[in-house]
């Protein structure tokens, strides 16, 4: 049972995970990953070529364990140095990723928080009060992590849909006792939407009736095939209550913190969310925010949605009072003017002026019914244009109902409309498919239901956001309105016909009016209200719409091969004789 992953060889080397990325990448070698496992012999392999492409010698090895602060240092000299020129760097040095954990109720989620928390975060200094903020953090291996403390998709989405980009990295957890849930597809769809990276804790391993490889057969069942299996989902057998595989999975982290290039600028513009708030008896409106890039210190001039502040105090997740915020880290607030909402982005103010300035603009914007980011009936849907992405959540009353409705959509096909299934459940239309639809950023979302009703917490989500929703009772009905949704999506058709040809004989300069073309119709016919496209030298110089059409001084309809008329081109007075005039009449195909 010697086997090992290919990042732990790395690390025996002295290589960092940033490097071996580069070398598997170079490589080019199929499935083999970071993550991978492979026996002694294939380990002996992996050494000898990561030691030829790093150009490291075996005595160069570094040590494996330094301390905190050296390898950070470290691992932002390399990122600096170790960039290809013609490669654009990502602004900053990396960060500690921010990470949230969801899955199936009872699966484990707020055990693994506990467990981590208990075992992982640094003795607190004293003095400290030790209180939850929304989120803490933990070292390992020299590294920090962010953990959002409040588990679950509905949280996670929530403040997705308020359009805060909080989450890195996202845990699903998965009791091996019980294997893939309800919730943790619902789970699976949220992660997906948001599209950030996800890694599986098969929980409860200590459980004498846990069967791990059942929750991987489940999941590569989803297409989520576990990379000891060959595919790419990371998967990490844990016990939250005993502690076990923990460490693992913080390596595993780590390792798509560094994948994925997670990364901050301290100097940057500001970019934070709030997570958390309250309103605190003695110290006023309180606020947990997470400082995605740039710094938050102590007497920033701060707006958050319609409050605004100046920070009285700043204090971290062991309750200890610190002078800034940096990428990555969470702090609570204190001296906002009133209780923001999770969700909303905090920005910096120049000066209290501007900020009262900003809130009284909002609150005055506020007053006015605002334009709802999505069409509230299909109806609106229909008349929209330009859009070519459908996204359905799709619930309905049983698993036979919501096969078949799987099924009839998996039929459809509409041209240049591609239709996506965010989420399909079974039961009630509930505030969790709501928010995962507010949360779509591109594209069309909509709910639809099949035999399902809207559970009432769902309504208020409806009315929040302006989701359009939609049930049925028969699928044909669905089906019919969804072709129709992706139909009226691509808007009316535009079709061209070539109808004849005008050659310029001579050209006039009518003041007021601008230059008129004296034509003969070479071929077919030449219409009033066509298009026109100019040649000349036998190249199209100018695209446009004839805008007048006379037979002397007449106003005509058309003219016919072989007779003289004038012609304006709207917008086009370069004309010269010796140009061809095409002409072309344009259909319109409304949709059906
Ligand atoms: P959540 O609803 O996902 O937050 O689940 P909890 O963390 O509240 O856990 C639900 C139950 O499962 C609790 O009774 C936990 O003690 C138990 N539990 C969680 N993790 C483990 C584990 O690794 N092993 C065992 N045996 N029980 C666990």
């Amino acid at each position: 049972m010697a086997r090992k992953r290919v990042y732990e060889i790395a690390r025996e080397l002295g290589i960092t995970s940033r490097e071996l990325l580069k070398v598997l990448e170079d490589l080019g070698m199929e499935g083999l990953r970071a993550v991978s496992t492979v026996s002694e012999e294939e380990a002996e392999v992996i050494k000898e070529l990561l030691l030829e492409h790093t150009g490291k010698k075996e005595k160069e090895a570094v040590p494996e364990t330094p301390t905190a602060k050296t390898e950070e240092a470290v691992a932002v000299e390399e990122v600096q140095a170790e960039k290809p020129e013609e490669e654009k760097p990502k602004p900053g040095v990396p960060r500690p990723p921010v990470v949230a954990v969801l899955g199936h109720i009872d699966h484990g989620k707020t055990t693994l928080l506990d467990t981590i928390r208990k075992t992982k975060v640094a003795e607190k200094e004293a003095g400290g009060i030790t209180q939850s903020i929304g989120a803490y953090q933990v070292e390992y291996n020299g590294r920090v992590i962010t953990f959002i403390d409040t588990p679950g998709h509905r949280a996670f989405t929530a403040m997705r849909a308020r359009g805060a980009q909080v989450t890195d990295i996202a845990i699903l957890v998965v009791a091996a006792d019980d294997g893939v849930m309800a919730q943790t597809v619902e789970a699976i769809d949220h992660i997906k939407a948001a599209g950030v990276p996800m890694i599986v804790a098969i929980n409860k391993i200590d459980k004498p009736n846990a069967n791990p490889d059942k929750v991987r057969q489940q999941l590569a069942d989803m297409g989520f095939v576990p990379e000891e299996w060959g595919g790419d989902t990371i998967m990490v057998p844990i016990s939250a209550l005993k502690g076990e595989g923990v460490d693992e999975l913080l390596e595993m982290i780590l390792l798509v913190a560094d994948l994925h290039d997670i990364r901050g600028d301290p100097k940057g513009d500001l970019e934070a969310w709030v997570i958390e708030s309250h309103l605190d008896p003695t110290r006023g409106p309180v606020a947990t925010a997470i400082v995605k890039n740039g710094t938050l210190k102590v007497r920033d001039v701060i707006v958050v949605g319609t409050t605004w502040g100046r920070i009285r105090a700043l204090v971290d997740h062991q309750g200890k009072q610190i002078k800034e915020v940096t990428p990555g880290m969470p702090a609570q607030i204190l001296g906002l003017s009133d209780v923001p909402q999770p969700g909303e982005r905090v920005e910096r103010a120049k000066n209290p002026r501007e900020a009262e300035k900003i809130v009284s603009a909002r609150l005055e914007a506020h007053k006015k019914p605002s334009e709802p980011r999505f069409p509230r009936t299909f109806e609106e849907l229909f008349a929209q244009k330009e859009r070519k992405k459908l996204k359905l959540v799709l619930k309905a009353a049983t698993v036979g109902a919501l096969e078949a409705a799987k099924l009839e959509l998996g039929t459809i096909e509409i041209e240049n409309v591609d239709v996506e299934l965010l989420h399909a459940g079974v039961g009630p239309i509930t505030e969790s498919d709501i928010l995962l639809a507010a949360s779509v950023e591109e594209g069309e979302p909509f709910v639809v239901g099949f035999g399902v009703r809207v559970d009432p917490k769902a309504k208020k989500a409806i009315e929040q956001y302006g989701v359009p929703v939609r049930t049925y009772e028969i699928i044909y009905d669905l089906i019919q309105d969804i072709e129709r949704a992706g139909k009226r999506l691509l808007g009316p058709q535009y079709v061209e016909t070539k109808v004849g040809e005008a050659e310029v004989l001579r050209t006039f300069k009518i003041s007021g009016v601008g230059v008129v073309a004296g034509c003969r119709v070479r071929e077919g016919k030449v219409i009033r209200n066509g298009k026109v496209k100019v040649i000349r030298d036998g190249q199209a110089v100018f695209t446009g719409e004839i805008a007048s059409l006379k037979h002397f001084a007449q106003d005509v309809q058309e003219m016919k091969e072989g007779q003289e008329c004038g012609i304006r081109i709207k917008d086009f007075d370069k004309i010269k004789p010796g140009d061809i005039l095409e002409v072309y009449e344009v259909k319109v195909i409304q949709p059906a």
